[in-house]
């Protein structure tokens, strides 16, 4: 189903996918923070600011000819083999308000329309990771909920992953010839039709594009790719109106919980001081205490969640 973009109707394809309701949005293109004192308020007026920043990734040649829907086709198969691996959480109200704060991240992106729209998962696992897979599939482990004492911190983890997001980074780890030889089969077979459904052999290509997906989110991405989630993240807190500042506190709570040579986000990201160290000056030093209704909603929503 397509993003339609009105106010608050969004796609709801998967389950643990809600409504989002956006809040409004100031004439320097700064958030409004009544968006994140009360998600219940709506207007359109935060419409502009996202659909005036799209942007395109930095794609091979061929890639260019990749459309949102293949990319989605791409991701959906990834994130069903992420699923599969850890298994689902499927509380209600815990998916309901990660999405709704995650939803409300994407719409402040450089990428807030992506064919289906973005969706988030929780992962039932006590490791310590966070993937974020083609065609905006976003997946969060318990263990790295636990790791989030705040509403702040836990969009800062949501906001990095956008970050990848909207850098098409995934995107970027499928092989050159597999690029290559889709758009062969493409031109060669008219297997593709204008409904989206793909031949056999167009098929075999996409299951191609996922293995190298999933080897990249398994390996993690470049220390390049890493820092530019890390800073996009920070400039999606400020312009949503988080603490951008809950990008190094939740970083630095992340570090004590990583079990060191585990297979989790210490294994697929850079150290964690030096990731600190580029983001500071831009995300502030201290985090501001949250206030108490939103401090009541993020432990109301995750307490059986990050339930040890
Ligand atoms: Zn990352």
């Amino acid at each position: 189903m397509k993003n339609a973009r009105t106010p608050f109707a969004f796609a709801a394809a998967f389950a643990g996918c809600v409504a989002l309701i956006i809040g409004g949005c100031n004439s320097d293109g700064t958030a409004d923070n009544s968006i994140l004192k009360g998600l219940e308020g709506f207007g359109d007026a935060g419409k502009g600011l996202a659909s005036g920043l799209r942007v395109h990734g930095a794609f091979h040649k061929s890639q260019e000819q990749f459309s949102s829907l293949d990319e989605y086709h791409v991701g959906r198969a990834a994130a069903a083999q992420i699923i599969q691996q850890y298994g689902l959480y499927t509380d209600d109200a815990a998916n309901r308000y990660v999405n709704l704060v995650g939803k409300t991240l994407a719409e402040f992106s450089m990428m807030p329309e992506v064919y289906s729209g973005y969706h988030f998962h929780i992962l039932n696992s006590d490791e310590v990771n966070a993937f974020a897979a083609p065609g905006a599939f976003i997946f969060i482990t318990r263990g790295l909920l636990r790791a989030a004492e705040t509403e702040d911190e836990l969009a800062a983890i949501l906001a990095h992953e956008i970050g990848h997001i909207q850098n098409q980074h995934a995107l970027a780890a499928i092989k050159k010839s597999r690029n290559e030889a889709f758009v062969g089969v493409l031109a060669t077979e008219g297997a593709k039709t204008a409904t989206g459904e793909y031949g056999a052999q167009v098929g075999d290509v996409l299951g191609g594009m996922t293995s190298d997906v999933l080897a990249t989110l398994k390996n993690g991405y470049s220390r390049e790719q890493e820092s530019q989630a890390d800073n996009d993240g920070v400039g999606i807190l400020r312009r949503t109106g988080y603490d951008p500042a809950a990008m190094v506190s939740v970083l630095s709570k992340m570090e004590k919980r990583l079990k060191p040579g585990s297979k989790d986000f210490s294994s697929t990201h850079p150290k964690t001081a030096d990731r600190i160290a580029s983001i500071k000056s831009a995300a502030g030093g201290t985090a501001q205490p949250a206030s108490p209704p939103r401090q009541a909603r993020f432990d109301a929503a995750l307490r059986a969640a990050r339930a040890q």
